[in-house]
């Protein structure tokens, strides 16, 4: 039976005191609940201060990028044991924004979702088609490639069974931060051929995937996709900035 994740992206948001606030709100209203895990996934230099406040609660941190590589002359990037002395749990790995504003590939995604298992960490690897790609049914195409090129990699360094360690997140590029969202229906149907793909390679592992809807997920619409059979959980932008918001879409996973 695969645990319900919902996992905010705060992207680059927040400052020391308004971080202070949110967290303590959650904190204070997230009812631990042995079915739903749940996370936050924090701009690199609040890593330190959000795990600090998370200390003691269910909340797992993450970060929201990872380097391939594990050191070295690579300035401004941050390593995947850094986020572990940094008590992540969670690596997003090539969500939308990444590859469409700092030319990340399906390839160096691959490389990065290595370099996050290689350290223990978890990463939640965001694959979703463009409008236009949608609009001319390359939907399944397009994330089909991106998860292969994700699980090329993976293969050529683990077991297969080691799969299961896997999050993915399906987050259709036009339903981010633009107030659209794909209907229970529409995410199904790709999450369902994301978990074929996925058992292609390992029947077992893929049972046990948690693949994450993403794309303006809110209270309103978060119960209707969460009762989805492959829905297993919600990658969640503007909603997690606002902890009311985030615990009534946590509220609905229960
Ligand atoms: C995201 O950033 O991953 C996301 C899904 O954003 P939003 O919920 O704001 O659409």
């Amino acid at each position: 039976m695969r645990r319900t994740l919902i996992a905010g992206n705060w992207k680059m948001n927040g400052c020391l005191a308004n971080n202070a606030i949110l967290l303590a709100d959650l904190k204070a209203l997230v009812n631990p609940q042995e079915s739903v895990e749940v996370a936050v996934c924090v701009p690199s230099p609040y890593l330190a201060q959000c795990r600090d406040l998370l200390r003691d609660t269910t909340i797992m941190l993450g970060a929201q990028d990872v380097s391939a590589r594990s050191h070295g002359a690579y300035s401004g990037e941050v390593s995947a044991p850094m986020l572990q002395d940094f008590g992540c749990r969670f690596v997003i790995i090539g969500h939308s924004e990444r590859r469409s504003y700092h030319g990340e590939t399906d390839q160096s995604v691959g490389l990065k979702t290595v370099a996050a298992l290689a350290a223990g960490l978890t990463p939640i690897v965001c694959v979703g088609e463009s409008l236009a790609q949608r609009e001319a049914n390359q939907t399944e195409a397009v994330v089909g490639e991106q998860l292969d090129a994700v699980l090329d990699a993976v293969l050529d360094t683990v077991p297969a069974a080691e799969l299961a360690r896997l999050v993915i997140a399906y987050e259709p590029v036009w339903a981010i931060g633009t107030g659209k969202t794909a209907t229970p229906q529409m995410a199904q149907e790709v999450h369902a051929v994301l978990r074929e793909k996925l058992a292609a390679r390992n029947a077992t592992a893929a049972q046990s995937v948690q693949i994450l809807y993403g794309g303006s997920m809110k209270p309103d619409n978060a119960r209707e996709l969460l009762a989805m059979p492959d829905i297993d959980g919600g990658l969640i932008g503007g909603a997690a900035l606002k902890a009311s918001d985030f615990v009534a879409i946590i509220n609905s996973a229960v």
